[in-house]
């Protein structure tokens, strides 16, 4: 039985004693064991059904704790200063003393590290006083939760608890930014833009993020798959128009004529879109199949900012399956 929780002292006392709970972030709702653990990093594979190369991201209540894992550089010191907490996870040489279980980093000589921006994760890790691995709280390769309910509907009977913080602001993941070595790499965009880091550290290569680079991102962070974030209906992407057995995933005026219709943002704003996202694939696709729909089509949005990670969301969702 999964347990709804609202104390985060009970959340904690939960994580310390090695069981798993789900926890609200700003990006997505994560699905927390102590990293230290290495049973309790083994439940979070299990319970996701998540191939074990694909690393996780240990959350920490601020940056002199996430240091004492990884050896961060001065790009990593100013990123940390600017944007943590916040969306922004930092891939770094691991530490010999690091105490974290080999499974949390794929046994990588890196390990993926973030401040989360939520008061009531940031509160949980503090009071876990270990580092905290997360990955979102779904099942491998299906649509992130961006609230308990979503939580529930994949994992309720295979984790001891969600803690419900309510619906997440941000509604797409961290960026992960590797800066493992002298060439900062964008390995997946998120909700700190890739704008953003350019304007502090200088450029950075992103050429890695999108499916046309796959082969040679996987190097990089295994586990990126391609097919990701899939809904069970189908995705067509940027529809120039929409047939009455498709449902509609809108940005700005919707096309007419769908079965069925979210609209991300009728204002066409990035970080409304974003947040809106996960629960628009999510109701699409329950609300497409209930009427026998036989696709999402999604209309484009713009790749800056916010955007690409958004597009990068989607275009995951549309890629072939195993
Ligand atoms: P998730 O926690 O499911 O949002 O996914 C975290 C992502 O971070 C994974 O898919 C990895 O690709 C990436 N990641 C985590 N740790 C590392 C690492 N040590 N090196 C490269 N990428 C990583
Ligand atoms: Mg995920």
């Amino acid at each position: 039985m999964t347990r709804v929780l609202t104390d985060v002292a009970e959340a904690a006392s939960l994580l310390r004693a090695g069981e798993l709970v789900a926890f609200p972030t700003e990006t997505v709702y994560g699905l927390g064991g102590d990293a230290r653990n290495a049973r309790a990093v083994a439940g979070i594979f299990a319970a996701k059904g998540r191939p074990q190369f694909n690393p996780l991201i240990s959350h920490f209540p601020d940056s002199d704790a996430a240091f004492e894992e990884v050896v961060p550089d001065e790009r990593a010191r100013e990123l940390a200063r600017l944007f943590w907490p916040g969306s922004l996870t930092l891939v770094l040489p691991r530490r010999a003393s690091s105490r974290i279980a080999d499974l949390a980093g794929a046994g990588l000589d890196t390990l993926a590290v973030r401040v989360p921006g939520h008061p009531v994760a940031l509160e949980l890790v503090r009071l876990a006083a270990t580092p905290v691995a997360a990955p979102s709280a779904n099942r491998s390769g299906g649509v992130s939760p961006t609230n308990a309910a979503h939580v529930m509907e994949g994992l309720s009977g295979r984790i001891a608890a969600v803690l419900d913080g309510g619906p997440c602001e941000v509604g797409v993941e961290s960026t992960v930014l590797d800066l493992s070595s002298r060439g900062a790499a964008l390995l997946r965009p998120g909700g700190i833009t890739a704008e953003q880091i350019e304007a502090a550290i200088g450029p950075i290569g992103r050429a890695l993020t999108r499916a046309a680079g796959e082969a040679t991102q996987s190097l990089r962070s295994p586990g990126m798959m391609l097919s990701h974030y899939a809904p069970s209906l189908p995705v067509r992407l940027g529809a120039a128009d929409v047939a009455s057995e498709e449902a509609l995933l809108a940005f700005g005026a919707p096309l007419p004529g769908a079965g069925a219709m979210w609209n991300l943002s009728p204002s066409r704003d990035l970080a409304e879109a974003a947040a809106r996202l996960f629960a628009g694939l999510r109701w699409l696709d329950a609300e497409g199949r209930r009427l026998g729909l036989t696709r999402i089509a999604t209309m484009s949005v713009p790749d800056r900012g916010l955007g690409a990670a958004i597009n990068d969301r989607l275009e995951r969702a549309a890629a072939p399956r195993d």
